[in-house]
């Protein structure tokens, strides 16, 4: 199973807006841009909200029925371990295996070894198309390398292993990610990542590092856009190196785990991919529910009171909601206004202050973030709040749409 050059990552917290989702995907496909729509719910998602793989799944075929999309989709099992991957194996048919636990935990010296000793060609000055400087790489470095991430790529190979035995060779895309660890990786250190990758027999298909800067959830990158830039050309530069030097799938591509939105970066990876003619995988996961709020609030009536009344709960569950989400949110506490204010609210300052228009006065990432990680009272409230979005279906549904096309798609692969 190959994964198509272009593909997108699209979260829904509620499995409502799969068609609004894919309708984005149409619209770039009338201007001849192919991409895969890939369903992603990660396992702490679905522990959240108490829903299942099987749900995910139906949910894609479903939009992908009602809409006649006759090209590929698929449904990522996103950040899985051999602790829960048994729960996606029916379901999925893309696997995210999340190794990054085992980043920077030594494997055992014998396999150390023999890597070093496999990969000690690479030593010495190495030039790679692409990229105008020229490495020099020691065999120490080879060592350290391999010291950091080959326990994480053994731990990888045995999560594939496992979803292989089960589903059958070449029925499955495997994405391997290590973006949720505390510092980002070199373009060298993806080099020998890659390596161990290819040594494992991983037909590993896309790979998600962590880049250089902050990804917090559903707000702009954070950090040095040049040098984010720099870092994923010369990325794009080592994969095309690595596939022919490894014998990895030709399909082999980045995985930007975005957290949602990083509009400051979505021009330097347009520029990048069509500089390398190279593929892209673009996750996004929480953003869908928030233009849910947006289409409730701009509804009004009872729609715009569920919103507040969401956020005035996520409000005095603060520590609990962000807790799981505490390195990859920055709130500001007095910034957040307070449920009294927000009572006041009409409908448009509602969505203004949700809405990721950075141009817009009213936009209050604050209050974004807060909502983003807010999606566990929604859940709590059950059939009131899955009622609103029938109700309310067709206001949400041009906002959902309008983010993932305008926002997202125009500007990575279209613009
Ligand atoms: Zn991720």
């Amino acid at each position: 199973m190959i994964l198509e050059k272009y593909s997108f990552g699209l979260g829904d917290r509620f499995a409502h807006q799969g068609r609004a989702q894919l309708q984005a995907l149409i619209e770039a496909k009338k201007l001849g841009v192919n991409i895969t729509p890939v369903w992603n719910k990660s396992h702490r998602e679905h522990t959240i909200i108490s829903t299942a793989p099987a749900g995910v799944r139906k949910e894609a075929d479903e939009a992908v029925k009602a809409l006649k999309w006759k090209e590929l989709y698929h449904v990522d099992a996103d950040h899985i371990s051999l602790k829960n991957v048994d729960l996606f194996i029916e379901a999925s048919d893309f696997f995210t295996l999340d190794v990054a636990d085992f980043t920077g935990k030594p494997a055992d010296e014998t396999a150390i070894n023999a890597f070093v000793k496999k990969h000690k060609n690479y030593a010495g000055s190495l030039e790679i198309a692409g990229i105008a400087k020229t490495f020099n790489i020691t065999e120490e470095q080879i060592r350290i390398i391999a010291k950091k991430f080959l326990l994480a790529v053994s731990e990888a190979g045995k999560i594939y292993r496992h979803i292989e035995s089960a589903k059958g060779k070449d029925n499955f895309i495997t994405e391997v990610s290590m973006d949720e660890t505390d510092s980002p990786q070199t373009p060298i250190e993806m080099f020998f990542i890659l390596a161990a990758i290819a040594d494992e027999g991983i037909p590993a298909q896309t790979i998600a590092p962590k880049f250089t800067g902050r990804f917090n959830k559903g707000v702009d990158y954070v950090g040095e856009v040049a040098q984010f830039a720099k870092e994923f050309e010369e990325d794009l530069a080592v994969i095309a190196f690595a596939v022919k030097q490894f014998g990895l799938p030709a399909s082999l591509k980045l995985s930007v785990h975005s957290g949602s939105d990083k509009f400051s970066i979505y021009g330097s990876i347009n520029k990048a991919i069509k500089k390398f003619n190279a593929g892209v995988h673009i996750k996004t996961a929480g953003t869908t529910w928030l233009e849910e709020l947006i289409g409730l609030a701009l509804a009004g009536g009872d729609g715009l009171a569920i919103a507040k009344q969401i956020y005035v709960k996520a409000l005095s569950r603060f520590d609990e909601l962000c807790g799981p989400y505490a390195t990859v949110i920055d709130i500001n506490k007095s910034w957040l206004p307070s449920p009294k204010a927000v009572s006041r609210w009409d409908n448009d300052e509602y969505a203004d202050s949700l809405r990721h228009n950075q141009s817009c006065g009213s936009y209050n990432p604050d209050f974004r973030q807060l909502l983003h990680v807010g999606y566990k009272i929604a859940a709590e409230m059950g059939k009131d709040y899955t009622s609103a979005l029938e109700k309310y279906a067709e206001t949400i549904a041009r906002n959902v749409t309008e983010n993932i096309y305008q926002r997202h798609i125009k500007p990575i692969f279209i613009a």
